[in-house]
């Protein structure tokens, strides 16, 4: 049977075979009746039946086209679940989650070569999002939490922060999986904010400074900064000076407030731009 084959390490696949493991998962992820699920790579099904039987609406997303048969084959009786078989980064999420008026629970134990990726993509749909549970290699879990000024701290660390307060239900061994993994895992539950964390004017400008400031980690913020699309149209000194922030930091001791500083400015800057422009 398909979803007996032997585990495609390619597409990150460490299937959960803990009982105890998967019912904290569904637990943590504290599904309400009236919620759609979106199920991020349901695998052999570790979480899926759980899933189907909490939530009025079910979608999966699943890359191995093999595994995808075999759930559409298995749960073709269903009419609350919908397979789709592709990849996670290419199908259009905005469209997918804005099919109903309800907020979206997502669950995941995600596949680690690609987790930051899809933590971006969700990032970008935080909107259509009520809740979301994820399994994500330690680390990665390590670096959303991580403060201002440690190796871990990060793009995500940032990006997520705006949106959503991060928490960490627990950690998971590399027992519970089949094959195991060489490193821990940990949950964590993402409950979205009603309001960003800092106002940070154009969310595309804010993306934009942080991704630029975290480039080039050993150089200082200035010149970070001066490689932004942003920095053809504005000067990044006079940009830091009404911030008050040296530009001789590294970018990774900035903290969200900060950057949201810098993103409202560049905002600013830019429509002034554009307004005089338009005016012309
Ligand atoms: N949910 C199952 C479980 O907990 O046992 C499987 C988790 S396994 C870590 C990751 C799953 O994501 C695999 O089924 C894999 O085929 C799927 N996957 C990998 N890359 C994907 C992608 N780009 N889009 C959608 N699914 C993907």
């Amino acid at each position: 049977m398909s979803a007996t084959r032997r585990p495609l390490k390619s597409l990150g696949q460490n299937f959960l075979v803990d009982g105890n493991v998967i019912d904290k998962i569904i637990h943590a992820a504290a599904i309400q009746p009236d919620q759609p699920v979106l199920e991020i790579g349901p695998g052999r099904g570790a979480l899926t039946g759980h899933l189907a039987e909490r939530s009025m609406q079910l979608v999966l997303i699943e890359f191995d086209h093999a595994l995808a048969a075999w759930h559409q084959d298995q749960l073709k009786d269903n009419p609350c679940v919908t397979v789709i078989d592709g990849d996670v980064l290419k199908v259009d999420l905005d469209a997918l989650l804005s099919q109903t008026p309800q907020k979206w629970n997502v669950v995941a134990n995600l596949p680690y070569n690609i987790s930051t990726e899809v933590l971006f993509r969700l990032y970008d749909v935080h909107d259509r999002l009520a809740r979301m549970t994820l399994m994500l290699q330690k680390e990665v879990g390590d670096r959303l939490a991580a403060p201002p000024d440690c190796s871990a701290y990060g793009v995500t660390t940032v990006l997520l922060g705006l949106w959503f307060d991060i928490s960490r239900a627990f950690v998971v061994h590399p027992g519970s999986f089949h094959p195991s993994p060489k490193v821990d895992s940990v949950v964590l539950n993402f409950i979205p904010r009603s309001e960003a964390r800092a106002e940070v004017g154009d969310e595309n400008v804010f993306r934009s400074v942080v991704k630029s400031a975290f480039a080039m980690r050993r150089k200082t913020l200035i010149n970070c900064l001066k490689s932004a699309e942003f920095a053809k149209q504005i000067d990044c000194n006079e940009l830091l000076e009404a911030c008050s922030i040296d530009g001789r930091r590294r970018g990774e001791t900035l903290s969200l407030e900060e950057f949201a500083v810098l993103s409202c400015w560049v905002t600013k800057k830019l429509q002034a731009l554009s307004e005089k422009a338009a005016s012309k």
